[in-house]
């Protein structure tokens, strides 16, 4: 029966014949001299047991029920940003972008819900911030043309004298 050795220099453990009970041997993997147990069976001179190194698996429990789906919190961050960005000028052209991705995150987030029986009030301020925005936005965007027109009409280029 073979002894089971473990090196003390690299931790590599290997299997030592019998006749080498009580003696010394060199490691084979970093050639560090191991000392071998005198009794066969007896257990190896590293200290038995999980090494420091490995974690105990920790599962991360996700209850179905009752927590929000990282859509509606996309959708309702998106329809949020498009409508804060609304109000920006010359920001709110791009306010299309977040209004419609949060728009459709809120869509499927709301659908999901419904399947799921998730609450879906995030979901659904997600969908009202983002429909907001993509109606606001084009009004912003018209305000801002108009004026421009009329900041341009009512100041005529003036001709050099
Ligand atoms: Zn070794």
């Amino acid at each position: 029966m073979a002894i089971r050795v473990q090196c003390s220099s690299c931790g590599t453990v290997m299997n030592v014949e019998d006749h080498f009970a009580g003696r010394q041997g060199k490691c084979p993997q970093c050639g560090a001299t191991v000392d071998v147990p005198a009794a066969a069976g007896a257990p190896p001179p590293a200290a038995p047991g999980a090494p420091p190194g490995a974690p105990a698996a920790a599962p991360v429990v996700a209850s179905a029920s009752g927590q929000q789906d990282p859509l509606a919190i996309v959708g309702f961050v998106l329809g949020l940003v498009a409508l804060v960005g609304s109000f920006i000028p010359c920001i709110n052209w791009f306010g299309f972008l977040p209004a419609i991705g949060g728009l459709v995150c809120s869509i499927i987030a709301l659908s999901n819900a419904k399947k799921e029986g998730r609450p879906r009030g995030l979901a659904m301020a997600g969908l009202i911030c983002s429909i907001i925005a993509l109606v606001w936005i084009p009004l912003c965007i018209l305000v801002v043309i108009a004026l421009m027109g009329a900041a341009t009409s009512l100041a005529p280029p003036t001709p050099p004298m």
